[in-house]
């Protein structure tokens, strides 16, 4: 790999890796031939998909020491060592500072000597259709341009440069949780035991957070939308790369002050340490745990911001809905927050967020799974996001989405892999599998764009992530595509393993 693409300075790696995966048991680095790498590409589709579903698959891959190929590159130990050259814990990077005045005349000084051309094999900027033997040009962690037939630069071979990953739902405070609540017919029961789960604790273990953060990494995701109760893995955060939009869930289906708890709500937010990639909003839980008084609240003061809602997600809410019974009835009565004052809304939960004003662009709807097409249609109207996280859904019983009607409709769909408490692992190849395995018909570059464009825009980072574009930073993937695939798009939905995920190092 040659360096022709940087403009001048000294030579140095600009593959970055992650740092599950860079070593074996034994803490040493073991070189690995091309034709290991390659494992599982060069078979066909349904052999490569049935290695996929074995179990030990993934956590094979993540052990697995990266290949020997591609330089030496900067790690998460690097990082941290960064980090504490730093001083403050949570002292914003360069990368998240606001640039000052003299500093961004210094920096734009010295920009003659900082381009550096990426060319690969393909290069994906997903608001356009894929270029082979592209070239993407950075500067400063940003993206200068895209070119269609480089005469020079740094050739990073058989790979696909793409932005990196969106996972617009999680819960990554849950990751303790990995494999504990088993998967279930009832989503209701599902929710039960993950409940009775929580109360085995006092506060979410901390380790397993920052494990499924560098999990996400290593397998491609730049930025999530993490639905949280405690803030727990703000710190866990804050200590990564990662970008998130960070939604503090709110419950309250008989709350006295519903005002008084979203001003009370929205200013401990206030308090975190401010760090520009790591943005808050609200979001209140579903139609049958937070009353119309609370949505309306959250409505009323989350006026700028992406606002996250469970919707649409088991039959038993759309019964909850429709006139007040059934299980999640049963399950406020039992929890002590049935509202005897409350009146069954009779209608759809697409419409009940309408009422209680939060039908707009800013809607982010995650499940749908019982979602009808008129519903659909109002939601795309309102140009609001729908987040379907298909693996989750058939763990918690709530039934497969219907991804089909899902893009028919015109929706914007992003896609989530829901938390460790109904998933296997936090991979967004994996769950993009899915999403074509429910939807064959589905064409691919719209399922490649929802996990990456329509995430980003449904959490308000458009402006920075999600394609590649002028302008956008420089979060970039280089995932290894045999020689010979020609629909890369269809190939990128096959199932990547981290084993074949590199981020591009923008400095
Ligand atoms: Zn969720």
């Amino acid at each position: 790999m040659g360096h022709a693409g940087r403009e001048s300075g000294a030579a140095q790696p600009r593959i970055r890796r992650q740092r599950h995966g860079q070593r074996d048991d034994r803490g040493e680095r073991r070189p690995r031939g091309r034709r290991e790498l390659l494992h599982g590409r060069d078979r066909d589709r349904a052999q490569h998909r049935e290695r996929r579903l074995h179990p030990e698959a993934a956590q094979h891959a993540l052990r697995d020491p990266r290949r020997s190929d591609l330089p030496r590159a900067r790690g998460a130990a690097d990082a941290r060592a960064r980090r504490r050259a730093r001083g403050r814990r949570h002292e914003p990077s360069a990368r998240d500072r606001p640039l000052s005045g003299p500093q961004r005349h210094r920096e734009e000084g010295a920009a003659h000597r900082q381009l550096i051309r990426y060319r690969a094999a393909w290069v994906l900027p997903i608001a356009a259709p894929p270029i082979a033997g592209g070239a993407v040009v950075v500067d400063r962690g940003r993206i200068v341009s895209i070119e269609e037939r480089p005469a020079s630069g740094e050739d990073l071979g058989s790979v696909a440069i793409l932005p990196g990953l969106v996972n617009a739902h999680v819960h990554l405070e849950l990751s303790w949780m990995r494999g504990r609540v088993p998967p279930c017919d009832a989503m209701c029961v599902w929710a039960q035991s993950l409940m009775a789960l929580r109360r085995t604790v006092t506060e979410e273990p901390r380790e397993p957070i920052a494990a499924a953060i560098a999990e996400a990494r290593a397998s491609g995701t730049c930025l999530v939308g993490d639905i949280t109760n405690t803030l727990s893995a703000y710190d866990a955060l804050a200590d990564t790369e990662m970008s998130a939009m960070i939604f503090r869930e709110m419950l309250g289906f008989s709350a006295p002050d519903p005002g008084g708890f979203v001003d009370r709500t929205l200013a401990q937010l206030a308090e975190l340490t401010p760090i520009a990639r790591l943005r808050t909003s609200l979001a209140p839980h579903a139609p049958y745990s937070v009353s119309p008084a609370l949505f309306s609240a959250i409505a009323d003061r989350a006026e700028h911001a992406p606002v996250s809602v469970h919707l649409g997600e088991s039959p038993e809410e759309i019964q909850f809905l429709r006139d007040g019974t059934g299980p999640w009835r049963s399950v406020l009565e039992h929890l002590g927050v049935w509202n005897p004052a409350w009146t069954p809304p009779a209608c759809g939960p697409v419409e009940y967020l309408a009422r209680v004003g939060l039908l707009n662009e800013r809607l982010v709807a995650v499940h749908g799974v019982q979602l009808t097409g008129d519903e659909l249609a109002r939601l795309s109207s309102a140009r609001a996001t729908v987040v379907t996280c298909p693996r989750s859904n058939r763990w918690t019983g709530a039934g497969d989405p219907p991804i089909d009607r899902f893009y028919a409709s015109g929706v914007r769909v992003a896609i989530g892999t829901d938390s460790l408490a109904s998933v296997e692992d936090l991979n967004m190849f994996h769950e993009m599998a899915e999403v074509r395995r429910l939807a064959p018909s589905v064409r691919a570059r719209a399922i490649l764009r929802s996990a990456t464009q329509s995430g980003a825009e449904a959490l308000g980072f458009a402006g920075d992530l999600g394609t590649i574009e002028p302008g956008r930073r420089a979060e970039l993937l280089a995932v290894r595509v045999p020689d010979g695939v020609t629909d890369v798009e269809e190939y990128l939905l096959g199932g990547i393993e981290p084993l074949d995920v590199q981020w591009l190092d923008p400095a």
